[in-house]
């Protein structure tokens, strides 16, 4: 798993918040990890939880939405 410092934090997601938000390989989807879908016939995850918009990413006051390595962090901007 890719660390990239105690500046950074994955982000839950805010619809079910157990998932983290990560983006759909293929497509730049934001959803959430648990999402609902269906993979190699098995059905996985129980959340509803995608969007295109990076303003629908929950982050908190004096953070940032970042993408590192392909996974979307919240970044600490202020100290
Ligand atoms: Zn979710």
């Amino acid at each position: 798993m890719l660390n990239p410092g105690p500046n950074f934090r994955r982000i839950t997601c805010p619809e079910c918040r157990k998932g983290k938000i990560v983006i759909a390989s293929g497509t730049a989807r934001l959803q959430c990890s648990r999402l609902r879908q269906v993979i190699d016939g098995f059905k996985v995850g129980n959340c509803d939880f995608a969007t295109w918009d990076t303003a629908e990413i929950p982050v908190e006051p004096g953070e940032r939405f970042v993408v590192l390595d392909f996974t979307p962090f919240a970044q600490l901007t202020t100290s």
